[in-house]
C-alpha cells in the first residue's frame, strides 16, 4: 500500500493511493480508522489490514489534492551519518565502526512541493542528501536484528538538507545545520513494507535542476536497517511514526571539486524506487 497525508481542503487527512486516486481512510472506514498517520500507525498491523480492504472504495483524483509529508508529527527523527560505502570513498575516509547518529528536529519537516527556505546571512552552503527513511510501526525497545523488520511500517524518502557551514565549519553544529526550518522534506508517500521486501536493493537518486547529482543503491549501506534498529533500541524507545533516515550516498555538493551548493530558484528532486519522486524549490529569504 501507498499511504499519504494530503490536504483536499479539510486540513491534513490520511489517505490510501489506488489508481491515481486518493481514498480517505477515516471516511472509507466510517470512522473506524483515524484521520492521521501517527494515530493510524499506533493501532498497528490491524489498522494496516483494515486499510488494505478499502482499496476499492471511492476516491478522488490525486491531482486535486495537495500531498503533504506522510507523517507530520513523529516523536523523533533519528538520522544516521556516513552510512554509504560510496560516500566514504568520495571523502577518502574509512567506513565507521559504529553508526554516527544525530537528529533533525521535527519542526523542519515539509512535504512535496513545499519550499526549502533559508537566510543567506545564516548559511551559504546548503547541500542536498537523498535518503531512504524507515517509518516505525510498533513501539520498539531492545529489539534484536532478527526481529527488527517486524517493527517497521514502511519506507519514505527523507531529503536531509544540510547547511554545511553550520554543520562542519562553525563548531560541529550537526543538529543546527540539519534542523533549520524546511530542511526535512519527507514524502511523497509511505510505502508499506509488504511492497518492499528487500529495502537493501533500491536505486536512489537526487537531481538538481534535472541533472543527476546522486545516483546509487541502498546495497551500498554500511549499517543495514535491522542493525540500526537493534543498535538504537538498546537504550532508546522508538515509537510508531518515528523516522530513521539511513544516510546518503556519494554525490553531495560539498565533496564536488569545486564544491557546489543550492541557490535561490533551484529545484531539487529526490527519488527512490518503489516510493516515488519529490521535488522542492529553493528560496533564499532576504
Ligand atoms: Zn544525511
Amino acid at each position: 500500500m501507498k499511504l499519504v497525508t494530503y490536504d483536499g481542503g479539510q486540513g491534513p487527512r490520511l489517505g490510501l493511493i489506488a489508481n491515481d486516486s486518493v481514498i480517505d481512510i477515516a471516511e472509507a472506514s466510517n470512522g473506524a480508522l483515524p484521520a492521521d498517520m501517527r494515530s493510524f500507525l499506533e493501532i498497528g498491523d490491524a489498522a494496516l489490514q483494515q486499510a488494505q480492504a478499502l482499496t476499492n472504495a471511492q476516491g478522488r483524483p490525486l491531482s486535486e489534492v495537495r500531498v503533504m509529508a506522510p507523517i507530520l508529527n513523529p516523536s523523533k527523527i533519528v538520522a544516521i551519518g556516513l552510512n554509504y560505502m560510496d560516500h566514504c570513498r568520495e571523502q577518502g575516509v574509512q567506513p565507521p565502526k559504529r553508526p554516527t547518529t544525530f537528529t533533525k528536529f521535527t519542526s523542519s519537516i515539509i512535504g512535496p512541493g513545499d519550499e526549502i527556505r533559508w537566510n543567506p546571512e545564516l548559511t551559504q552552503k546548503v547541500d542536498w542528501e537523498v535518503e531512504l527513511a524507515v517509518v516505525i510501526g510498533k513501539r520498539a525497545r531492545n529489539v534484536s536484528e532478527a526481529d527488527a523488520l517486524d517493527y517497521v511500517a514502511g519506507y519514505t524518502i527523507c531529503h536531509d538538507v544540510s547547511a554545511r557551514d553550520l554543520q562542519l565549519e562553525k563548531g560541529d553544529q550537526w543538529i543546527v545545520g540539519k534542523s533549520l526550518d524546511t530542511f526535512c522534506p519527507l514524502g511523497p508517500v509511505l510505502t508499506t513494507k509488504d511492497e518492499m521486501p528487500d529495502p537493501h536493493t533500491l536505486s536512489l537518486r537526487c537531481l538538481v535542476n534535472g541533472k543527476a547529482m546522486q545516483n546509487s543503491n541502498t546495497k551500498e549501506l554500511i549499517f543495514k536497517i535491522p542493525f540500526l534498529i537493534e543498535f538504537l533500541t538498546r537504550g532508546i524507545t522508538l515509537l510508531p511514526g518515528d523516522v530513521i533516515t539511513t544516510g546518503t550516498p556519494d554525490g553531495v555538493g560539498n565533496f564536488l571539486k569545486p564544491p557546489l551548493f543550492l541557490k535561490d530558484g533551484d529545484e531539487v528532486t529526490v527519488e527512490i524506487d518503489g516510493i516515488g519522486s519529490m521535488t522542492n524549490r529553493c528560496v533564499e529569504e532576504r
